[in-house]
């Protein structure tokens, strides 16, 4: 089941109430670009159903969780990426405050594109 906080700004990006550069969408999930990246290529993979954190995730998410992890490769090479092994990309999902962590709506950070980056 869906769920939305209205005080999210995820959720806003997933209700289209503030505007967001998208890369991907599906009926769950929503992949769109960093607003300030740190590789020539930056992606947020995002659930559109309102989950804090990798601490929060419950077994119900594990097949959405799968098909998460499974876009990633294709959503990098179609976004600029270089193929692996010479290419390759980085994910990162900051969890919770020592996890550096800002915005609590789960998300997935997809970095790549030729070095050097501006930052990480
Ligand atoms: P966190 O630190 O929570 O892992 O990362 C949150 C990320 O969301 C940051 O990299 C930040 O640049 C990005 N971000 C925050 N607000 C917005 C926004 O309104 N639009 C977009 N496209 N990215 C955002
Ligand atoms: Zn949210």
């Amino acid at each position: 089941m869906s769920h939305s906080d209205p005080s999210c700004i995820f959720c806003k990006i997933v209700a289209g109430q503030i505007p967001s550069r998208k890369a991907y969408e599906d009926e769950e999930i929503l992949v769109f670009h960093d607003i300030n990246p740190w590789a020539p290529v930056h992606l947020l993979i995002i659930p559109k159903t309102h989950i804090v954190s990798l601490a929060h995730v419950q077994p119900e998410h594990q097949a959405l969780l799968g098909r998460m992890m499974l876009l990633m490769n294709k959503l990098a090479v179609e976004h600029g990426c270089n193929p692996y092994p010479d290419g390759g990309f980085r994910i990162v999902s900051n969890t919770g405050r020592e996890g550096g962590q800002e915005v609590h709506h789960l998300h997935f950070h997809l970095m790549g594109g030729p070095r050097p980056w501006a930052r990480g």
